[in-house]
């Protein structure tokens, strides 16, 4: 088995932390992504937080974000004493809106020390409109491609468009290891050289500190060559992923759900979301059915327990809409043609109080 062989090749290496297998991967994947750079480590949190410290993100600095992305972006920008602050999402993609992050540029008496744009659901973020809000506002901004390992548009990759972008490879993710890990990607060589310096104490050369905030955070030989291999089947696996999309977008055409804005190139559907004001009732009713389904993700930043307190004035309508109707259904790769006709017999048989014409197939 290729899975054998590798782990195999890794072993009688006897080599474990930081060698050939992730310089070839970071090689490879920085080749996949159309960027020069990628620096490997630990995990996608990790990568938010190295990426945040490259771009000289100071403690008490203010990081702006998404606040329905699963609190990623927060728990790295607090992890190194910075301040998460929040901007609505665009309604149709649920990814950060530039014409609000406009606004909040211009609400703010001192400019955010950075943004992170989340690629959420693996839809790609506006990217152009966010690059030139950023650009005219001098604020560095940041990928989060942790679930869009390979969405495009114009012929360009999710992680290739800002100066610095953060990859996860957790199990679930579309590139996936045997574990956590991560990466960050940059066209830029002194980040890149930074986020590496970053993920090994702070070293220049071995033994030799040259950054601050500088820890252990790097991934193994085993993982890098697991996905190595698996990043053979991302573009393959992606197509099966949309193909499973489109059957469901065009099999839920007319029902009252509202459906993801694309099943193109520029979606890597990591997850397929509806929404729906039902969803605890459509929940129950597909369960009923054998049909499991989850909520990425019911509470948005602002509103977590942590910050609740601090963040009471903070007001994000289509943010907090959208964690109150979003609902994830089946959908990964290796999915079975009968299952998918499953879900969709399931879907189409519930009957809601709200009958409207909401949904339209992309
Ligand atoms: C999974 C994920 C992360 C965090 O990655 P880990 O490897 O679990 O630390 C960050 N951002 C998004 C959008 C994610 O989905």
């Amino acid at each position: 088995m290729a899975l054998d062989a590798t782990l195999q090749r890794v072993l009688q290496r006897n080599w474990f932390v930081l060698g050939e297998e992730v310089r070839e991967f970071e090689r490879e994947f920085a080749a996949w992504c159309g960027v020069a750079h990628c620096v490997t480590v630990a995990n996608g949190t990790d990568a938010l937080e190295l990426a945040l410290r490259a771009l000289d993100v100071q403690p008490g600095g203010e990081v702006l974000c998404a606040a329905n992305a699963g609190f990623y972006a927060s728990a790295a920008a607090l992890a190194m004493g910075a301040v998460p602050g929040y901007v609505d999402v665009d309604d149709g993609t649920l990814t950060l809106s530039p014409a609000a992050l406009r606004q909040a540029l211009a609400a703010r008496p001192s400019k955010p020390a950075a943004v992170v744009a989340t690629h959420l659901y693996g839809q790609l973020a506006d990217v152009e409109g966010i690059a030139a809000v950023c650009a005219e506002a001098g604020v560095p901004w940041i990928e989060d491609c942790a679930q869009a390992h390979g969405a495009e548009r114009g012929g360009r990759k999710a992680g290739s468009f800002a100066p610095l972008a953060c990859f996860s490879f957790y199990p679930t993710k579309n590139l996936g290891a045997l574990g956590d890990g991560g990466a960050v990607t940059s066209p830029d060589a002194r980040l890149a050289d930074r986020v590496r310096a970053l993920r090994q104490y702070g070293w220049s050369a071995k033994y030799h500190v040259s950054e601050r905030g500088g820890r252990n955070s790097r991934l193994d030989e085993l993982q890098a060559a697991v996905l190595r291999l698996k990043l053979g089947h991302l573009e393959r696996q992606n197509a099966e992923r949309r193909a499973i999309a489109r059957r469901y977008s065009e099999a839920f055409e007319g029902l009252a759900l509202r459906l993801p804005v694309s099943c193109g190139a520029d979606n890597a559907v990591h997850l397929y979301v509806v929404r729906t004001a039902q969803r605890e009732t459509l929940r129950a009713h597909l369960l009923a059915r054998g049909v499991a389904s989850d909520v990425h993700y019911p509470v948005p930043d602002h509103q977590q327990a942590v910050l609740a307190a601090s963040r009471a004035g903070v007001r994000l309508p289509v943010t907090e809409a959208a964690c109150a109707s979003v609902l994830s259904l089946p959908c990964f790769p290796g999915m079975r043609e009968e299952e998918v006709d499953t879900v969709i017999a399931a879907v189409r048989a519930f009957r809601g109080q709200e009958h409207g014409q909401e949904a339209r197939a992309c």
